[in-house]
C-alpha cells in the first residue's frame, strides 16, 4: 500500500486524532506535512499572536513525531524564497507535487470551518478524488458537526440555551485515542523547508510575556487540562468572572490549534458534563455552527439593520484603545494584558468591546480586526461571535441598549483593584499584596491620562445612534 500524506492544519496533536487513525489504518507509511499559506486564508490570515503559537506548537509537534519514529515536512506557499522543491503556487499544488514525490495515493486532514478554507479544500477534496487521490476530511475540531444540529423549523439555531440543550441531550462524542506508539516512516522523506523559514516569529522581540503565560504544544495543553481540572474547575461557576484570578481554564489558544480536542475535554472532566465550564465549550460550538451556517457575518452584520449603525472613525481614539491609553483603568489593563500575553479574560473582553463600539462608537470590525492580531486565541468563529455579540448585531448578541459601565464592571469583578493594579499601576494606589505590576506602555507611568471620553455622555450618544436605526 502506498503512503498517506497527514495534512495537518489546525490539529497540532497525535491523540484522538480521527485523519491520523484512520492513516495508520491504512497500514502504509505516513508522512505527515504541514503547509503555510496564509493567503489563502485572507483576509483573516493568521495574525502576529497566532503565529508566534503556531511556531512554538509546531517545534512541540516535530519533537513528538521524531519520538515516534517520525517527522513533519514543511512546505509554504508562494512567497518569500520558498518557492521550487519546498515550495509551489497553492495548497493544491503543493499537495500533487508531495503525491508525485512520495507515490503517496491518499490525503488526509481535519475539517476546518473558516469560510475560505471551506472553499479551497472543497476544491482540493474533488479535484484530488477527480485524480483518484484518496482525499479524507475528519471532524477533529468539534463535538459536533454545525450542519448535524437544527431547530425545530429545519433551520439553524441562533439562540445559544436551545442549541446547547438540544447538542447536550443526546451527546455521545465517542472515547478520544491513545496518542499512536510509533508512526510507520517513508524509505525515503520527502524534502522539508526548516520552520524558521516560514519566519513566523516577530522580528523585535515583543513575546517576553507570551513565552511567561503559555506553553503550545500537546504537552502544554494537556498539562494545563489537568492543572484546571485539579483546582480551579471547582469554583469555576462563582469565580471566572473575576480577571484577577486563575477562575478560568485558558484552554482557548490550545482548543484553537487543536493541541486539545473538545472530545478530550468532554471525556476528561464527566463530572463537569452539564457544568457551567462545559456550557462555555459549548459556545465555542455554537461560535462554530453560526459560522458555518452564516459565513457573510466574519465581515458584515447578521442582523442587516446595522449596515445603517452611525459608527464614527477616530484614529487617536482607536489608538489610544489599541495602546491601554483610555484613561479608563478596566479597560486599559484588559488591553495591555492583551498586548503582554496574547489573552485576555473573557469579562475583560466584553468590558473593552463594550468600551470601543459603544462609548467610543468605533466600527466592531476594528476591534476584531485587532484581536484578530494580538490574541493566541484568535479564532475566526468566536471572535466573529464574541464582536457581534458586543456590537448587539449578531445572534443571541448583548442587546443594543446595554452599554457595560467599566467603572461598575471593575468594582463588581475587581473589587480588590488586583486586575488593575497589576496593568495599570500608574492608576491605582500602590498595594503591597498581589502579583507584580507591569510598567505602563511608553513609561507613562506618572502620567495616566484623563478618560478620552465621557462615559455617561458617550453612553446617551450610542443610545441616539442606536435609536437612528429604528427610524
Ligand atoms: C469580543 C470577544 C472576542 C473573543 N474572541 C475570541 C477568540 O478569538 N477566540 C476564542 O477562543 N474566544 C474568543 N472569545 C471568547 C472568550 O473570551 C474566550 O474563549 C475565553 O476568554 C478563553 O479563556 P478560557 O480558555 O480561560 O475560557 P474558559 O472560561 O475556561 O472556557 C473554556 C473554553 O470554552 C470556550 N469559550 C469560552 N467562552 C466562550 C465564548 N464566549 N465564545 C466562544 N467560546 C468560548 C473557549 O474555547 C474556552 O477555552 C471572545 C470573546 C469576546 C467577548
Amino acid at each position: 500500500m502506498s503512503a498517506t500524506l497527514l495534512w495537518l492544519r489546525q490539529d497540532l496533536r497525535l491523540a484522538d486524532h480521527p485523519a491520523l487513525q484512520a492513516a495508520i489504518a491504512r497500514g502504509a507509511p505516513v508522512i505527515p506535512v504541514f503547509i503555510w499559506a496564509p493567503d489563502e486564508e485572507a483576509p483573516w490570515a493568521p495574525g502576529a499572536a497566532s503565529r508566534w503559537w503556531l511556531h512554538h506548537s509546531l517545534t512541540a509537534l516535530q519533537r513528538d513525531l521524531e519520538a515516534r519514529g517520525s517527522r513533519l515536512v514543511i512546505r509554504a506557499v508562494g512567497a518569500g524564497g520558498t518557492a521550487g522543491a519546498a515550495g509551489g503556487g497553492s495548497t493544491l499544488e503543493v499537495l500533487r507535487a508531495l503525491l508525485r514525490e512520495t507515490g503517496a495515493t491518499a490525503v488526509h486532514w481535519s475539517r476546518r470551518y473558516e469560510p475560505a478554507v471551506v472553499a479551497r479544500d472543497r476544491i482540493i477534496k474533488d479535484t484530488l478524488r477527480a485524480e483518484g487521490i484518496e482525499a479524507r476530511s475528519f471532524n477533529a475540531a468539534l463535538l459536533v458537526e454545525p450542519w448535524d444540529v437544527q431547530n425545530l423549523s429545519g433551520k439553524p439555531f441562533q439562540v445559544f440555551t436551545p442549541y446547547w440543550r438540544r447538542v447536550s441531550a443526546d451527546l455521545d462524542p465517542g472515547k478520544p485515542t491513545p496518542a499512536p506508539r510509533s508512526i510507520a516512516a517513508p524509505a525515503k522523506w520527502p524534502k522539508t523547508l526548516a520552520l524558521d523559514a516560514l519566519d513566523l516569529l516577530p522580528k523585535i522581540a515583543w513575546d517576553g510575556g507570551f513565552a511567561e503565560a503559555w506553553q503550545p504544544g500537546e504537552a502544554g495543553a494537556a498539562a494545563n487540562l489537568d492543572s484546571f481540572l485539579e483546582g480551579p474547575v471547582k469554583g469555576y461557576g462563582d469565580r471566572r468572572n473575576f480577571p484577577a484570578e486563575r477562575g478560568t481554564s485558558r484552554l482557548s489558544p490550545h482548543l484553537h490549534f487543536g493541541e486539545l480536542s473538545p472530545r478530550q475535554v468532554w471525556h476528561a472532566a464527566p463530572e463537569w458534563r452539564t457544568s457551567q465550564f462545559m456550557a462555555e465549550i459549548g459556545w465555542r460550538e455554537f461560535a462554530h455552527h453560526l459560522l458555518w451556517h452564516f459565513p457573510q457575518t466574519t465581515d458584515a452584520p447578521l442582523r442587516s439593520d446595522f449596515l445603517r449603525f452611525p459608527w464614527r472613525t477616530d484614529a487617536a481614539h482607536l489608538h489610544a484603545w489599541q495602546r491601554g491609553l483610555t484613561g479608563v483603568p478596566m479597560v486599559d489593563a484588559g488591553m495591555r494584558e492583551l498586548w503582554h500575553t496574547g489573552w485576555m479574560h473573557n469579562r475583560v473582553r466584553m468590558v473593552v468591546g463594550s468600551f470601543l463600539v459603544k462609548n467610543l462608537r468605533l466600527h466592531w470590525l476594528e476591534g476584531a480586526r485587532w484581536f484578530w492580531d494580538t490574541l493566541v486565541d484568535a479564532d475566526l468563529a468566536s471572535n466573529t461571535l464574541g464582536w457581534q455579540w458586543c456590537a448587539g448585531c449578531g445572534a443571541d448578541a448583548a442587546p443594543y441598549f446595554r452599554v457595560f459601565n467599566p467603572e461598575s464592571q471593575a468594582e463588581k469583578f475587581d473589587p480588590e483593584g488586583g486586575y488593575r493594579r497589576r496593568w495599570v499601576p500608574e492608576a491605582m494606589p500602590p498595594s503591597t499584596v498581589g502579583p507584580a505590576t507591569i510598567a505602563a506602555p511608553g513609561g507613562a507611568r506618572d502620567r495616566y491620562p484623563a478618560p478620552i471620553v465621557d462615559l455617561k455622555a458617550s453612553r446617551v450618544a450610542a443610545l441616539e445612534a442606536f435609536a437612528s436605526l429604528r427610524k
